[in-house]
């Protein structure tokens, strides 16, 4: 249903509206489904010198029915905006209220410096669950190929198959640079004991920075390369029936989905939860394709990425405008003037508004100047 089918009328009538974007959050659209929970980080370990499972717990024990492959956004008062985080273990598997993640901190990144002292027992703002990634309900062999904190996403799913007893064979790839970049293989490789029987359940971890001569037997070399070396090529797994689940850094999954595609796997084979960071693109409306149904506004992780507004005003060289007239639905009378308006510096690059809009009119690729309806008519 429509927001805009919600509407709340101000008791004098008049509908407020020329409210800067800038300003305090207004009440968001009131059907969204990403839930918005105080919680408390009650632990910090380290898995590797630069990567933490962090285990958050949520007030009151409450839980965000996510499902595995999802991802929250966690936020601290000391930084402007939250950062998104995957999952990291089957819904099943972690206490009632209880969500853990995998984050690797990054050179230069804030939530990245911020995780640099012992954090437990500070309050953190919990949101999700959001995101699309998921197992499919196919029979097909099962390729998980993760990079990095991408461990996460695909770890909860493999999680979650065991669980379900899911009855199709698994092989989890995981690349990294070196071996003291490897975490929980010891209990990711024990996933296998709990594997629906007579179905095969492999952990193979892949190395491409570590020195010849160490004692590594593992795989070497660049993840996907290795998973089409020895087992694409050799018919372990075929490329007609089975399903690729990516996830870690774009750069990565671009590549491996080259590799598979160029191996024959299809594109509508292949699901992927690409870590978007600072440094990719914040996405564009366009306009001129929106439908008004709402999709991005309900999935969208903060009350301001995604302003509805009638007007926008002084442009700046750098092409962001100044002052965004934003329209409230629950407080705007029939008026509306068909302007979706992504505003880049609280956009987090989840990319949620891109999956969910049904008529493809978010996109990082567009570069268009956002309209109103009346200057796209002028036009
Ligand atoms: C859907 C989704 C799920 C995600 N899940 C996870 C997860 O499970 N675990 C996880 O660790 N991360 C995950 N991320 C990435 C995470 O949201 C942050 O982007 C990342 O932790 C960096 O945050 P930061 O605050 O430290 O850096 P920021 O302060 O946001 O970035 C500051 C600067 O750091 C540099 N930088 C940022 N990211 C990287 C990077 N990856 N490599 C090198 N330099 C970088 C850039 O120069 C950037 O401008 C996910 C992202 C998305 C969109
Ligand atoms: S990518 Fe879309 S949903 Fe995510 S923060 Fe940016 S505008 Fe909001
Ligand atoms: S941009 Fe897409 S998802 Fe958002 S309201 Fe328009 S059509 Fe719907």
């Amino acid at each position: 249903m429509s927001s805009r089918s919600n509407f709340i009328y101000p008791e004098n009538g008049i509908p407020h509206s020329k409210t800067k974007v800038n300003s305090a959050p207004q009440p968001d659209v009131q059907n969204s489904r990403v839930k918005i929970k105080d919680a408390v980080i009650t632990s910090m370990k380290n898995l590797t010198d630069d990567t933490f499972l962090l285990t958050v717990k949520l007030d009151n024990n409450e839980v965000l029915n996510s499902h595995a492959g999802q991802y929250g956004t966690l936020k601290v008062e000391e930084l402007d905006k939250p950062r998104a985080f995957s999952f990291a273990k089957a819904p099943t598997s972690e206490k009632k209220g209880e969500y853990s993640f995998f984050i690797k901190q990054v050179p230069g990144g804030k939530f990245s410096e911020y995780l640099e002292k012992d954090r437990s027992g500070q309050k953190i703002t919990l949101s999700g669950p959001m995101g699309q990634f998921k197992i499919d309900d196919s029979d097909e062999d099962m390729v998980c190929i993760a990079g990095g904190s991408g461990m996460s996403a695909i770890n909860a799913i493999v999680e979650d198959a065991a669980f379900n007893k899911v009855k199709r064979n698994c092989y989890f790839f995981y690349g990294a640079r070196q071996q003291k970049d490897l975490y929980l293989v010891d209990e990711i490789s024990k996933i296998s004991n709990i594997w629906a029987k007579g179905y095969t359940f492999k952990f193979i971890p892949v190395l491409s920075e570590e020195p010849e001569d160490s004692d590594w037997t593992g795989g070497r070399g660049f993840v996907t390369d290795y998973f089409k070396d020895n087992y694409l090529k050799t018919g372990v797994v075929k490329a007609e029936s089975c399903k690729a689940f990516f996830c870690g850094p774009p750069p990565m999954i671009n590549a491996g989905a080259k590799v598979l595609e160029d191996a024959g796997v299809s594109e509508e084979s292949m699901f992927f939860d690409k870590f978007e960071d600072a440094r990719s693109p914040a996405p564009v409306i366009d306009n001129s394709k929106c439908v008004l149904c709402d999709e991005c506004l309900l999935v969208k992780p903060t009350a301001d990425c995604i302003v509805e507004t009638a007007s926008l005003s002084d442009a700046k060289d750098n092409g962001k405008y100044a002052n965004i007239s934003r329209i409230d639905p629950a407080f705007t009378s029939g008026l509306y003037y068909n302007t979706l308006y992504i505003n880049e510096d609280k956009c987090i690059r989840c990319y949620a508004c891109v999956h969910a809009c049904p008529h493809n009119a978010i996109s990082p690729e567009y570069d268009l100047e956002p309209k109103t309806l009346r200057n796209m008519v002028k036009n």
